[in-house]
């Protein structure tokens, strides 16, 4: 349980609570500010009361002082009277004495009078004592005091005291004149001081105040306290007195010295004041007690007034500190809670400040924090969610891809399976037809020749489309002609349209012959397409056309520059409708079910032909109409390159300037035939559509030089039969030696092969047979192979065995028994009679290490050691130059590329293909390897 997980403030020690602090603060400038006031009047209020009672002092001291003066001016004065009124010396003794006797009555401070002559001696005295102590008072009155007065001046003896009573005494001395104005005689008294303590003991100075007075020695003279007086005290101590002897200067202005010790030794504010008549002074004190007790009082008042002042600012600032903090405690401890993960937090403060404003705030934060926590976790339940999704997904297509590679596996295997049975299948039938069979019996076999080649282009449309699916489609780039491809499908789709009502034409305009590109694959879309026209053509006119596009504009061009070829295949069929033609190049899509049924097909030879179209760069599209036809129409962005024939010999040469003449009703054949000999070199002198037409053009020519070398006749003209006019025109000395070369369908070739032809062609023309077939003609060469070489092997099969093989040692590996056979059937009919055998790898090393074969055909999988091993070891281990033509049913790319890579010289792939093995065997066979090329 760690809940209780304190914020970090609070666990620090330095913490002071936000509380404390504003209270401290707050008193501290409280009590700052009244004390600085309190001191600040207190300081002022003395300083006003110590001005008052100085002035106060000043004047009750200088009205005392001058009481006292006045003592001693009256008693002086009444005494300067009496002798200024008689004369001592000149009047009566007893009325001197009556006088003196008055003055000692009425003054009652008077103790003792004396009048001395001018010579000193005493003219009279009286005393109040009983006993008349002249002497002392003579012993008190000096030289200098008696001189004094002579001289005319009032005279005052220090004070002394009596030593009977103690009691401070002193005398005054007046001059007496005679009526000259001399001074003939001097008039002492002698004082009892005691008559002004009185006086100054009645001086009242506030409660406690307290008069003195101090002669010039500093002695006390008169005070409250009679026996300080009695006791002949010096007050020199204290400070006021110093003051009035000279010893200290006047008072400090700071009033530092304000405060001094006093006559009872308290603290006193004093001041003195001089005598006129004396050097004495009076001082007058007031206990610092009393004289400020008003400050006090309001010191004391204003302290109060202080404590009062705290306690209250202690309360507000307790008051205002929680007011502010609490809203900050409660804002600490829900913070706290939130981060604890409770999210219904709300502060609920409805103040009206800042501090209201800042728990609105929070709470608005709160719900955010919530609505943003809620979304958060939602959202990542969502990823969660979606990333188990993706797993799911990666793992499915993980599946779908091994699945896929699975199928891939699967169907190269099934195709390689399917490949062996029906390469036996169809060589066999094919060997069967040659054969002498009745009409049923042909039927029957050529039955099963199509059906095996439909199975096998069944086979080889769903190898093809699932290479295309999983994108493992390769191409090769090998230098081709484009010509030969096409000439080489027309061929190919020649005999389905022999002796139907389709005309078959084809146009390859200026273009350059050669690119680089993969030809099987041209060859495939292009086959794709016409095997399809002629499916859905049942009569009229099927045409392709071969060229430049128009968006090309570069002329000539030259090797290595790419050129955009546009290839179409036009049908006057059955078209497509409308609403299909989006469709029909994907996958197992037919545009008329009914058709499909009628016509067969697997709806995925379009689907192939897009991809294939697209993979070369260019891209495939269909105009359509219903019961008008269909074109369709591609692009192929190919390179141009050279002819790999460098110093062939230029074909043209051979026949170029011969004349030839053209005989045929059909438009079409005869611009297509006039392109095919321009370009082969011929000069056509006339094309002609009948066989009247065609005399008659003969007719015309010039007679001096046959200008003229062959005829290429139309076995079917409208006015008579090309072998009419054939031997109508041989018939005539100045035209028997024209040769005239038929033009037939391929069913029609019996009659064509027969005199009075020397030759003949089938429809449409190919530019190959065409050479062939004017160069036997016009050179008389027996060139069979050369014909059998272009795509008559039927003809040629019929005429007898040939000997392309003769004489030559070759070795057949295979282990099916079946293909065996039907290999050494295929070899020995190409005239090969020393044929070794060998059921597996290991028996054909054995055999080559044996003896030297001309030529080996070996199958790649075989049991104990496979044609790629045993390639690998013949070529190591006993000769290297042998050819070595693989022979297998795996149909891919890879396997081809296995097997050139294992040292085979060439490659073939089963069924094996007559023509193609022909092919094959010759070119590896013949000493320049390109004996039958050309
Ligand atoms: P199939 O193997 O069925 O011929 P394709 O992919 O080659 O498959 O053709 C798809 C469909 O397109 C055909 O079934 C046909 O309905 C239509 N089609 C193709 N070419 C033509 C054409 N020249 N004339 C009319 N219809 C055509």
């Amino acid at each position: 349980m760690e809940m209780e997980s304190q914020p970090e403030t609070t666990s620090n020690s330095g913490f002071r609570s936000l509380q404390s602090s504003i209270t401290a603060a707050f008193l501290l400038l409280v009590c700052f500010v009244l004390l600085f006031s309190t001191v600040l009047e207190t300081y002022s209020s003395i300083q006003t009361q110590r001005q008052l009672i100085d002035k106060q002092h000043g004047l009750i001291a200088q009205e005392a002082a001058g009481k006292v003066s006045a003592f001693f001016d009256r008693i002086a004065l009444r005494m300067k009277m009496l002798v200024r009124l008689h004369d001592p010396i000149a009047v009566d003794p007893a009325e001197l004495h009556l006088d003196l006797e008055k003055l000692l009555g009425s003054e009652s401070a008077i103790r003792h009078l004396l009048v001395l002559r001018a010579d000193g001696t005493k003219l009279d005295e009286i005393s109040r004592l009983s006993s008349l102590s002249a002497g002392a008072l003579d012993a008190h009155i000096d030289s200098y005091h008696f001189g004094r007065v002579l001289g005319g001046e009032t005279a005052f003896t220090p004070v002394y005291i009596d030593e009977v009573t103690s009691e401070p005494l002193i005398i005054v001395g007046v001059p007496a004149k005679n009526a000259l104005g001399d001074t003939n005689a001097a008039m002492f008294a002698e004082l009892n001081l005691k008559f002004i303590w009185t006086l100054v003991a009645e001086l009242r100075i506030g409660d406690e105040g307290l008069a003195y007075l101090v002669d010039e020695t500093g002695r006390l003279i008169a005070a409250d306290d009679v026996n300080r007086v009695l006791s002949g005290e010096r007050l020199t101590h204290l400070t006021e007195v110093q003051r009035f002897l000279g010893a200290l200067g006047p008072p400090h202005e700071d009033f530092t010295d304000f405060w001094q010790r006093g006559f009872t030794g308290d603290y006193v504010v004093a001041r003195h004041a001089s005598l006129e008549n004396q050097p004495w002074a009076l001082v007058v004190e007031t206990p610092v007690r009393e004289a400020f007790s008003a400050t006090i009082h309001k010191a004391w008042y204003s302290l109060l007034i202080l404590a009062l002042s705290l306690t209250l600012a202690v309360i507000a600032a307790r008051y205002l500190a929680t007011r502010v903090t609490k809203p900050i405690v409660s804002l600490r401890d829900a913070t706290h809670r939130i981060a604890q993960g409770e999210r219904s937090v709300r502060l609920d403060l409805r103040l009206k400040n800042e501090i209201g404003d800042l728990a609105h705030s929070f709470d608005h934060m709160v719900s955010v924090l919530d609505r943003t926590t809620v979304s958060r976790d939602s959202l990542a339940a969502e990823v969660s969610e979606r990333r188990r999704a993706e797993e799911a997904a990666a793992e499915a297509k993980k599946q779908a891809e091994d699945a896929s590679v699975a199928k891939s596996r699967f169907l190269a295997n099934m195709s390689h399976e399917l490949r062996t049975p029906l390469n036996a299948i169809i060589g066999f039938t094919t060997l069967l037809e040659d054969s002498k069979l009745d009409g049923v019996q042909r039927d029957y076999v050529s039955t099963v020749r199509g059906s095996g080649n439909v199975l096998l282009s069944l086979i080889n449309d769903i190898l093809d489309i699932s290479k295309v699916e999983e994108g493992r489609l390769e191409l090769e780039r090998i230098p081709f002609e484009i010509e030969h491809v096409v000439e080489t499908v027309l061929q190919i789709v020649r005999p389905r349209v022999s002796g139907s009502p389709i005309e078959l034409i084809h146009d390859i305009s200026d273009i350059p012959p050669w690119f680089l590109g993969d030809p099987t694959r041209v060859q495939q879309i292009l086959l794709n397409l016409l095997s399809n026209a002629i499916k859905f053509t049942p009569r009229g006119r099927i045409a392709v056309d071969v060229r430049i596009d128009e968006s090309d504009r570069k002329g000539a061009g030259h090797p290595g520059l790419r050129r955009t070829l546009r290839i179409s295949v036009r049908d006057s069929g059955i078209g497509i409708p409308r609403d299909k033609l989006a469709t029909i190049f994907e996958v197992f899509v037919q545009a008329d079910t009914s058709t499909t049924r009628r016509f067969g097909g697997s709806g995925l030879g379009l689907a192939i032909t897009k991809a294939f179209v697209e993979r070369m760069g260019g891209r495939i599209w269909v105009e359509s109409e219903p019961e008008q036809g269909s074109e369709f129409i591609f692009t192929l962005e190919l390179e141009q390159c050279a002819s790999p024939e460098q110093g062939a010999p230029d074909d043209r040469g051979s026949l170029s300037g011969r004349g030839v003449g053209i005989v045929t009703s059909n438009g079409d054949i005869a611009g297509s035939l006039r392109e095919t000999c321009r370009r082969e070199g011929l000069v056509v002198r006339f094309v002609s559509a009948t066989g009247a037409e065609a005399r008659k053009a003969l007719q015309g020519l010039s007679s001096e030089e046959p200008s003229i070398d062959a005829l290429l006749v139309d076995l079917d003209l409208p006015d008579q039969t090309g072998t009419e006019l054939a031997e109508a025109i041989h018939g005539q000395d100045r035209w028997r030696n024209v040769r005239v070369i038929a033009l037939t369908h391929d069913l029609l070739t019996e009659v064509a092969e027969r005199d009075p032809f020397q030759g003949y062609v089938t429809r449409p023309v190919l530019r190959s047979e065409l050479r062939s077939a004017l160069a036997q003609a016009l050179g008389g060469r027996e060139s069979t192979a050369e014909a059998d070489r272009d795509g008559t092997p039927s003809a040629k099969a019929r005429r007898g065995g040939d000997d392309t093989l003769s004489g030559l040692r070759i070795l057949v590996a295979e282990d099916n028994t079946v293909n065996l056979r039907l290999v050494r059937q295929l070899l020995e009919r190409m005239g090969a009679r020393e044929i070794e055998e060998a059921s597996n790898g290991r028996e054909a090393l054995d055999a080559a290490r044996r003896e030297r074969f001309d030529l080996i055909l070996m199958d790649v999988q075989m049991p104990e050691m496979n044609g790629l091993e045993a390639t690998q070891a013949i070529r190591e281990q006993v000769d290297a130059e042998v050819p070595i033509i693989a022979l297998t049913a795996g149909a891919l790319q890879e396997d081809r590329r296995h097997a050139l890579d294992a040292g085979m010289t060439d490659f073939l792939t089963k069924p094996v293909d007559r023509t193609e093995l022909r092919r094959v065997l010759v070119l590896h066979t013949s000493p320049s390897g390109k004996r039958l090329e050309r």
